[in-house]
């Protein structure tokens, strides 16, 4: 028996991929084995902060790091510390931001559900501009001339959802906000790979960026990264980090928390449930650095391999198969399978379903069921498993 099945619980074959609400990407075994030997010893949390700050900077090429929980949390954090920098009583006082400015300003076309990650600082978002395109009135989206407008004496800072294909570009954004000496936070959780964008994006001048660790990454699906300026970085560790200790023997890494920019010691600040334990730093630092070095981009032949087996057995369906390979090196390629109309009634909603709620259960990727397309994401696929995909979406022909 299986440990899942111990604790009453049938494991899933995922065909979506690293999403959060199925755990996640898979660890790679010398991440798995880094997690082990750390859960072993005990070690000062700031001190291996201050180790994993020097080692995200350098694959990222800004000044500092934080492992944070996750993306959203990294945003939660990366808020705060905009929010407060080094004042402590601006900490102590978070959520609630009377007598100082606590407003950021975000494209209309940005906003999103993780937008709420944010919100929880205790900051307030200042919405921008307007996708015409969408609302096929126009042709114009969010322009930096609106962020300029939206500028006032409670602007705190800017915050950007990062894409290959956002509008207006990083670049300009981060100009305008520097011109009005506003710091800019980036969410990229989900926009690796490329590699390139670890240092592409806070190359913009960027303040703070947040990567997902759970995603590409492959690291605990409970990690992210938080990386940028060092005195923002030092604000959001300090904002996350257990702080019961006293005055006289608290001497944390100078390089991550900078003691001389202020008096005293915070208490426990608005990040401190997002805490991140020792093992969980450790595998993200190992799948991060396995990230970096390309290990994982030879899993992209294995996962064509299991792909075009599916499409092969799917040849006499009532379906179109189609592998879609992405252009980023270390991207997995993607099966779509579109179903016909002719169908004994079936569509893909009804076959989503079913993979669902059958034994095993199945989940499919569902972002383009509403147009008669489910998805195939190989990340968590081996041989086996693709043929009982494939085996179990023929059924519902037959
Ligand atoms: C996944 C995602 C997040 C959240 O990342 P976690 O690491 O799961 O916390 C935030 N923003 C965007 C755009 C994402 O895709």
């Amino acid at each position: 028996m299986g440990i899942y099945q111990e604790f009453g619980i049938t494991p899933i074959i995922n065909a979506s991929g690293a999403v959060t609400r199925l755990g996640g990407a898979p660890m790679n075994q010398e991440t798995l084995a880094a997690f082990t030997e750390a859960a072993r010893a005990s070690v000062p949390l700031e001190q291996l902060q201050a180790s994993a700050s020097r080692i995200i900077a350098e694959a990222t090429a800004t000044e500092a790091g934080l492992v944070t929980s996750g993306a959203a949390s990294a945003l939660t954090l990366g808020t705060a510390a905009i929010l407060t920098g080094y004042n402590l009583k601006r900490m102590e006082t978070l959520p609630h931001c009377q007598d100082f400015p606590d407003q950021f300003v975000i494209a209309r076309q940005q906003r999103n559900g993780y937008d709420h990650a944010i919100r929880a600082s205790g900051a307030h978002l200042v919405e921008v501009g307007f996708d015409e395109i969408a609302a096929n009135a126009g042709v114009r989206q969010t322009e930096t001339w609106e962020y300029e407008a939206a500028f006032n004496a409670y602007t705190a800072g800017v915050v950007y959802v990062y894409s290959s294909k956002s509008k207006p570009d990083l670049r300009k954004v981060v100009d305008i906000a520097h011109k009005h000496h506003l710091p800019v936070l980036v969410d990229a959780a989900a926009e690796l790979p490329p590699k390139s964008n670890l240092k592409s994006i806070a190359a913009t001048g960027a303040d703070l960026v947040a990567f997902s660790g759970g995603k590409a990454i492959r690291g605990p699906q409970s990690t992210g990264i938080l990386c940028g300026k060092r005195d923002l970085i030092g604000s959001a560790a300090l904002q996350m980090l257990d702080m019961d200790d006293h005055l006289e023997f608290w001497d944390p890494p100078a390089d991550l928390i900078d003691r001389t920019k202020f008096e005293g010691i915070p208490r426990h600040g608005i990040g401190r449930g997002f805490k991140v334990s020792k093992e969980e730093i450790i595998a993200l630092l190992v799948a991060l650095r396995l990230f970096i070095s390309g290990a994982y981009d030879a899993s992209a032949l294995t996962a064509r391999s299991i792909l075009e087996k599916i499409s092969q057995r799917l040849q006499d369906c009532p379906v179109q198969c189609s592998i879609r390979d992405k252009k980023d090196k270390g991207s997995l390629p993607i099966l779509e399978i579109t179903v016909r109309e002719t169908t004994n009634g079936q569509t893909a909603m009804t076959i989503c379903r079913d993979l669902r709620y059958g034994n095993p259960p199945i989940y499919l990727g569902h972002a383009a069921v509403k147009e008669g397309k489910l998805l195939v994401n190989p990340l968590h696929l081996d041989q086996e498993a693709a043929e009982i995909i494939a085996e179990r979406i023929h059924q519902n022909f037959s």
